[in-house]
């Protein structure tokens, strides 16, 4: 389970880099998806042009937000389906509640949702005394072992063999085991029960199409689909930028999608959910309901800077090739969103300010936006929030992060645009570093206000020469 601590960033990251289970698993991770995402897209028969297409399509959808959305709410309403507007997190896990109450419901399955770890439904419905199931093996097994997922796709990729293995022994009274297909098995027998058993079905919406009325679900497990139908009511949660035009449009956007998310063509299970059961038709829940939410996304789209960010599809593609996620790992970011992503959204919905360190964070290599399957620009937006944060914008309620450093930093662009004084104080800086404690050519400590940068790495000495004394000298040695 996620809870909202952004501002946790740099005490969770020293903690996680320190944890060598973290750092296997993340190498591994890093080391196995990005590349084979890479190499999924060079092969794409349409070539390039599918990436900037699907960019295009969710741009398109982005900016005619309003139309599509209303065409979308006719079509479910249409098919028996009942529409809820939330405009914030509050009011969406009210509206959930209410269902629940109302219908008098026990127990939930719930399918891997982002959106709901954003809202914090699981704990406002646990409070009511609803017993609430995540089915995501992965959220399953974080759900027992109360920890925050580690990657937006592979929430429990951090997780050991060893570790599963007696976790269900202490929640499932299973036997001990470290054989994966044995400890699924064990997951499936608990959670097939918890299907059987539950009143209502929570998901989430990969993408709604507003020309059919259905929303998609992808997953690799298929577990989505039984808490989509087995419960007499379904539930689901959409961002509401969630949604394309037309089935063209979407089956494009999600072909990219399952690359971005784990290298593959397209992903094991992907349902179309199109309302309730038909009088006719005995499969699926007797009610339909989808909770459209906001969520500060409108603030979001109201301003051009940001309104890009609406077109993420969630897939994770930028953290598995993400240099800093690699050391971090999710966890850190104290968010249901993280890496590359995360550093943009999580500001932008839950405070710029007190989630400053996550935009300083991010070294702005540009590897995210590569790797994105809609080639969205996180650097140019996490330059645009770190300007913000030195600037502040009463717009966006952000104070300006520290004066004093802004007034290093013009201290600093004026003493590099002077020749003159630049070559000064290089000088100072060559003669003073000797009184500095170093080893073998590195500095160890800076005094303070530099000593930040050497508390987690040494730098290194000034040369005894320029690069420009030093290739004066061999002109003129070459000229004599
Ligand atoms: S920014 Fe791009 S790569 Fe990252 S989660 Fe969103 S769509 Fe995927």
């Amino acid at each position: 389970m996620s809870t909202i601590a952004p501002e946790k960033y740099k005490e969770n990251a020293s903690k996680n880099i320190a944890d060598p289970v973290l750092q296997k698993a993340l190498s591994g991770l890093q080391e196995r998806l990005g590349p084979a995402t890479e190499n999924l897209y060079n092969s794409l028969p349409e070539g390039h042009k599918m990436r900037t297409e699907a960019h295009q399509f969710r741009r398109k959808a982005i900016d005619n937000l309003d139309v599509l959305l209303s065409t979308l709410v006719d079509k479910v309403r249409g098919h028996g389906g009942i529409v809820h507007f939330a405009k914030t997190a509050e009011e969406a896990v009210e509206i959930c509640k209410k269902i629940a109450l109302d219908n008098d419901v026990k127990t939930v399955v719930k399918g891997k949702s982002m959106v709901t770890e954003e809202v914090g439904l699981n704990l406002a419905l646990e409070k009511e005394g609803i017993e609430v199931y995540e089915t995501d093996l992965g959220e399953y097994i974080l759900q027992l072992s109360g920890e925050a997922p580690t990657h937006i796709v592979a929430p429990a990729i951090h997780k050991t063999r060893r570790e599963v293995a007696e976790l269900f022994t202490e929640k499932l009274g299973t036997p001990y085991t470290e054989d994966p297909p044995i400890l699924t098995r064990y997951a499936r027998k608990a959670l097939r029960e918890k299907f059987l058993k539950a009143d209502m079905g929570i998901s989430g919406c990969n993408l709604a199409c507003a020309e059919t009325g259905h929303i998609v679900t992808v997953s690799n497990e298929g577990n989505i689909r039984m808490s989509t139908t087995l419960p007499k009511i379904h539930v689901a949660f959409m961002g509401m930028e969630r949604i394309v035009a037309n089935l063209e449009e979407q089956q494009s956007i999600l072909r990219l999608m399952s690359m971005g998310a784990a290298a593959q063509e397209i992903g094991g299970y992907v349902s179309y959910v199109g309302g309730p059961a038909e009088v006719d038709h005995g499969d699926g829940p007797q009610e339909f309901h989808l909770i459209i939410i906001d969520n500060g996304r409108s603030k979001i789209l109201a301003d051009p800077e940001f309104r890009e960010m609406l077109c993420c599809i969630r897939c994770g593609a930028c953290l598995n090739v993400c240099p800093v996620y690699g050391k971090i790992g999710g966890q850190a970011y104290g968010s249901p969103y993280c890496g590359p992503v995360g550093a943009v959204v999580t500001p932008l919905l839950f405070g710029i300010n007190n989630s400053a360190d996550l935009c300083a964070g991010e070294t702005l290599c540009g590897a995210c936006k590569q790797a994105c399957p809609l080639e969205i620009n996180l650097p140019r937006m996490l330059l645009a929030l770190r300007s913000k944060l030195s600037e502040g914008d009463p717009d966006w309620d952000v104070q300006p992060k520290s004066k004093g450093e802004n007034l290093i930093f013009a201290s600093w662009q004026r003493f590099n645009s002077n020749r003159k004084v630049y070559d000064l104080l290089l000088g100072l800086m060559r003669v003073l570093q000797h009184l500095l404690p170093a080893k073998q050519g590195m500095i160890s400590r800076l005094p303070w206000p530099l000593s930040g940068w050497t508390a987690n790495r040494n730098m290194k000495k000034l040369a005894p020469k320029t690069f420009m004394q030093q290739w004066r000298e061999k002109k003129e040695k070459k000229g004599s």
